[in-house]
This record gives structure tokens, sequence and C-alpha cells, in this order.
């Protein structure tokens, strides 16, 4: 079946070949439209218009792909995708993935995976630390996305709560357990609430005051008026940089109530936790260290490829208590070799080597150079905001990282101007971004989520902004005078 290996000659000019296309599309990315046209007949002709029964030569089959792709893709690697929190992908990393594929190592088993578990396990220590955990009671896994992690949170409080969890389910419980989040949290919460078979009516998410920072009076009184009603709080999740606002919500506090109803404190620091790399951001995040658990996602914004993501937990037993499991088909630890084995730790059998691409990124441009990277970021984040109050724009939302959320004052309540502008420029081609709401009404919401975004692009931003805002406003007045 040498078919599957391709011969070797083939195989050197494909790979030649696939460069030089995907060369083009890195090094000319900003040349694109940062989203195209979306034509959806033609998007799923192009998908079905092939007969595997006729298979094609390679090059015009890794040309169809490529060119699907750059067709119908919100192109993230573009300077100008002011997006949620996808990023442009660093090269080193999708080296690790080429390498990761070829050698494919399965990292179930440490017996079949040594070199790479290893290499999981140091990472997994190195980020614990800079959050602030004691290396001595780090304990982690690599999961494909923020909403493994989170789920994975769920499941290490339930076990921590109810010993026999594990053993009996959710049967075994009397009362119901209640997580509590902030109005504000990812919907990964709501899910993982589903996936546990808590279901979401066991979420509370608590209201936010005015700085879209969960309120810690409603909390207490949350969790006072369950206690009242039979129920079991379970676990609090704080959000190190909320999906719409970037918001980090007061981690002492919550560390202060959840010590009080000794309740799990997670942290969804899948945005955020980046700015633990920066010794200007990292004070942000105080709080942190006192943690249970973090989620972190790599795929963000330190622009790792997906999936990259980590559960990293203070408490050492709680992940194998969690997911423990015999099996008679893999080799067991002795005692010369260690008895680590990721699968009895991770809701994954069959696991990915996902971990390289952070390692081997790190191994060529050094921590150093992730914190240039989210100090740059978190430079452009200013920039932004100053040029936009410049030009009479109006800062909706406080945040410590580079997402800004805004809007112009003399349409604050207009939800239609929002929504017209960020269309007419996403239509364009130019930039991408987007609308959140905050407190009733639109806002347009961007994010710096690309390491190569500098001052010009943010300047042709806000000249594109001002266009659309000049346009909607003589419609707008136009509308008003013919009402008179
Ligand atoms: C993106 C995000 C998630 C979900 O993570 P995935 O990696 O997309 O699964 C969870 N929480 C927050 C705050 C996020 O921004």
């Amino acid at each position: 079946m040498k078919k599957f290996d391709l011969h070797p000659d083939l195989r050197n000019q494909l790979l030649q070949h696939t460069f030089e296309k995907l060369e083009e599309y890195y090094e000319h990315t900003d040349e694109l439209e940062v989203l195209p046209h979306l034509n959806f007949e033609a998007i799923v002709k192009k998908a079905r218009n092939v007969d595997f029964n006729t298979p094609l030569p390679p090059k015009k089959a890794i040309d169809l792909v490529i060119d699907g792709l750059r067709k119908y893709t919100l192109h993230s690697p573009h300077p100008k995708c002011f997006g949620l929190f996808v990023p442009r992908a660093a090269y080193p990393a999708v080296l690790a993935d080429l390498i990761t594929s070829i050698i494919n190592p399965q990292l179930a088993s440490w017996f079949h995976a040594a070199y790479a578990i290893e290499v999981e396990r140091y990472l997994l220590l190195e980020f614990g630390q800079k959050f602030g955990y004691s290396a001595s009671t780090i304990d982690g896994i690599f999961t494909s996305g923020g909403n493994e992690a989170n789920l994975t949170s769920v499941l290490a409080a339930l076990n921590h709560r109810f010993p026999s969890f594990a053993e009996n389910g959710l049967i075994g419980i009397s009362k119901q357990p209640i997580i509590y989040c902030s109005a504000e949290a990812h919907h990964s919460v709501i899910k993982a609430a589903k996936a546990t078979g808590l279901g979401f009516s066991s979420v509370r998410k608590i209201e936010v005051k005015n700085d879209l920072k969960m309120d810690i009076r409603i909390l207490r009184t949350s969790i006072e008026q369950d206690i009242a009603a039979g129920k079991q709080p379970l676990m609090i999740v704080g959000t190190a940089g909320t999906t719409g606002a970037g918001v980090i919500d007061d981690f002492q506090a919550l560390k202060q109530i959840a010590d009080e109803f000794k309740l799990w404190f997670h942290i969804d620091a899948a945005y955020g936790g980046a700015a633990a790399l920066s010794p200007q951001l990292k004070p942000f995040l105080k709080g942190i260290e006192h943690s249970d658990s973090i989620t972190f996602d790599a795929h963000k914004w330190i622009s790792m490829p997906m999936g990259i993501s980590m559960f990293i937990t203070s408490k050492p037993n709680i992940l194998k208590q969690t997911f423990s499991v015999r099996t008679t088909y893999v080799p067991n630890g002795t005692d010369e070799h260690p008895k680590v084995e990721p699968y009895a730790y991770s809701i994954q059998w069959s696991r990915r080597f996902m971990g390289l691409k952070l390692y081997l990124s790190l191994l060529i441009v050094g921590w150093e150079g992730f914190t240039e990277m989210i100090n740059h970021q978190s430079n452009m984040g200013h920039y932004l905001r100053k040029k936009l109050r410049d030009n009479g724009w109006l800062i909706k939302n406080r945040s410590d990282l580079p997402v800004i959320c805004f809007t112009d004052p003399a349409f604050e309540s207009d939800d239609q101007f929002c929504t017209t502008v960020v269309q007419n420029i996403v239509a364009s081609g130019r930039s991408w971004l987007s609308t959140y709401p905050i407190k009733k009404h639109l806002c347009i919401r961007t994010c710096i989520s690309n390491y190569l975004t500098v001052a010009h692009d943010i300047d042709a931003l806000i000249d594109e902004l001002n266009e659309e805002r000049k346009r909607y406003s003589a419609i707008h007045s136009k509308e008003t005078s013919s009402l008179v």
C-alpha cells in the first residue's frame, strides 16, 4: 500500500509545491479580503463537486483545497482581523504540527510517547508557575480547547466535593450542585453543566456590576439562597478576559467567598491567561494563584494554531481521582519508570502531541519573544483606544486587555448604527470586527488578536469607521428631517 506513502520524489515535489502555495498565503495574507464574500451555493458546490471514484493528480487536489480555504474562510491571520481571539499561527508551531503528524505519537500512555509526555508535563509545570502555583502541587493536562478544559473543571469540582462521585455519579448525590459564574462568562460553562448531567438549571449566571465584573454581593446572596433552598453550592468560575469585553473578575474577592463556602474555585483564563507572560500585565490577574484550577488556551492570545489548551490544577490528586480507569491492554508503570499515564488524567484516550507547537515555539523565540508579543498587542490596544477617543468615539468597556468596545455618543442607544457600520466594513473585506451588547445596547467590538497588527492597520480601521459613521449620519439625518 505504498500508495498512501506517495513516492519519495513525489513527496518532495508536493511538499515544495504546498510550501510555496502556503508561503504566498502566509506572507501576503494582508492582501486578501479579511472575510471574502460567502456564497452558500458556490461553497457547497465547491466542497461536493468532486468524485472520490476518480482520484485527482495530487497537485491538483492540493490546489483545490487551498483555493477553497483562501476563498471561503475568515482570514484570522490577517493583521486587520480584529476578531474573537482567533490568532495568526506562529510559524514554529506550524512546523511542529507537521513533525507531530509524521511521527504521530499517541499520548495516552507514557510507554508509547515518553518524550512527548515529558515535554507536555514540563510545559504544564512552567505555565502553572507562571500563574503563581507552587511547583510541588502543579498537575494538569493538555486539552483540545477551553471547552474540554472547563468541562474538566466541573468534573474535578464534583469529584472533589463528592468523593464517591466517580463511583456513583449524580445518582449518589442528594442535593443539586450549583455552579456560579458571571453573566459575562463563556457559554462553555453551560455546556459543561449539560455534559456532566447537572443541567443548565444548575448554573447561576451572576449579574455584573457597571465595570462588567461579577457582582460579589449578588454572588453571596445567591449562594445563601441556594443553601436555604436545599441546594449544594459546588464551584465558582471566575473569568480572566471575558469573551465579550475582555473583563477580568476580582479573583481575590471570589477566592474569599469560595473559601467561606468551601467551593472549588476555577478560573477560565482561556484568553486572558496570556497576561501572565507579561510583567506589565500580570498584576491584573492578581489572585489567580489562589485558584484550584485554570483553563488556558494557547490557541488564542499566544498564537498557536488550533487546538491546544491546558487544564492546570493546584490540587495534584484530583485529575487521577476524576479520570482514573483500569485497562488491561496498556503496560503499567514499574518502579523504574514513572507511572504517569495521561489517559488516566484526561477525558481523551488517543491524544495528539499538541504540546509540541508550544514547546518548539518557546525553544525558538523564548519567553522573551512571547512577552514581546503580548506587550505589543497590549500597546496596540492602547493605541486603538486613544485613536478612537481622538476621533470622537465613546469607549464602553474597561478592559486591561486589548479588547475595546465602543460606539458613537450620538448613536449610543441606536443598535442599528453599530450593526450597519460593522456590516459595511466587514462586507468591504477591509477589516473584520463584530458587535457586542453592553448594558442592553450594541457596541462595536474589536480585539487585537494578531501580532502583526501595527499602528498603520489601526489608522486604516479608524478611517473606515469614520467614513461609515459619516455615511450613517448623512442617511440618518435625512430620515429625521423627512419626518419633520
Ligand atoms: C474561547 C473561550 C472559551 C472556549 O475555548 P475553546 O478553546 O474555543 O473551546 C472558553 N472561555 C473563554 C473565556 C473563551 O474566550
